[in-house]
């Protein structure tokens, strides 16, 4: 499976540069100018690792980090912050925010590619054996496959952030708004009728093996998923 970095960067011709390499390297590549563009890049398709310049305009670097770590499905990422600062002060706050590993400006490109591995070996070493699990559903975190009863099931990227989420959260009523929240990412702006959608796409693609009622509706409080059947 090809592996996928994301380059947030609102200066162009650095965007084109590192993209030049990192595809040389055979990485997928995809690039966003700005924190808005970076979300509904991510929302789409999640990266394996993410470029996030610092300077950024509107939203800057620091604060997408910190908006992407509040949120269950992208909390994983992993990130390497770049940034034309050099304080050790400001290379604490990118840590704090959340990004994994932190290089100066001007970006030297093997350093970068040295990094990117090192940085994938780990966030893979971590997630690989991670598997969640609930009776005969089991969701691979690394490779993101789901199977049901040890058969591969197709879940779309929405479905499967919903199983996810529910795999680590069961037992727990969730409020649509709360999981609009934390599924879907607090940037995101969708209806909550949205989220009944999902969850009868969901409950379709685990009815043919018998586990739909693991997804229970809490009438007048939202939705929870049990492995203890409804009574
Ligand atoms: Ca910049």
């Amino acid at each position: 499976m090809t592996t996928r970095i994301l380059i947030i960067e609102d200066e162009k011709p650095i965007r084109e540069m590192i993209r030049f390499a990192l595809e040389r390297e055979g990485y997928a590549v995809d690039e966003a100018g700005d924190a808005a563009e970076a979300t509904s890049r991510i929302s789409r398709q999640r990266p394996d690792l993410m470029l996030v310049d610092w300077m950024l305009p509107e939203v800057s670097g620091v604060n997408l980090i910190r908006s992407l770590r509040r949120n269950e499905i992208n909390r994983d990422i992993p990130v390497i912050m770049l940034t034309a600062r050099g304080e050790e002060s400001d290379k604490v706050t990118g840590l704090e925010a959340g990004a994994d590993d932190y290089m100066s400006k001007p970006v030297a490109i093997k350093e970068l590619l040295a990094r990117i591995r090192a940085l994938l070996r780990r966030s893979r070493g971590f997630s690989q054996e991670e598997t969640l699990q609930a009776g005969i559903i089991k969701l691979n975190i690394a490779t993101h496959q789901i199977t049901i009863n040890e058969q591969a099931v197709h879940f779309g990227q929405t479905e499967y952030r919903l199983l996810k989420f529910f795999l680590q959260h069961p037992e727990r009523v969730y409020s649509r708004g709360q999981l609009l929240d934390l599924v879907w990412g607090e940037t995101v702006y969708v209806e909550e009728r949205t989220v009944d959608v999902h969850i009868l796409r969901l409950r379709k693609l685990l009815k043919p093996y018998g586990v739909e009622s693991m997804v229970q509706t809490v009438r007048g409080a939202g939705y929870r998923f049990s492995q203890a059947v409804e009574s």
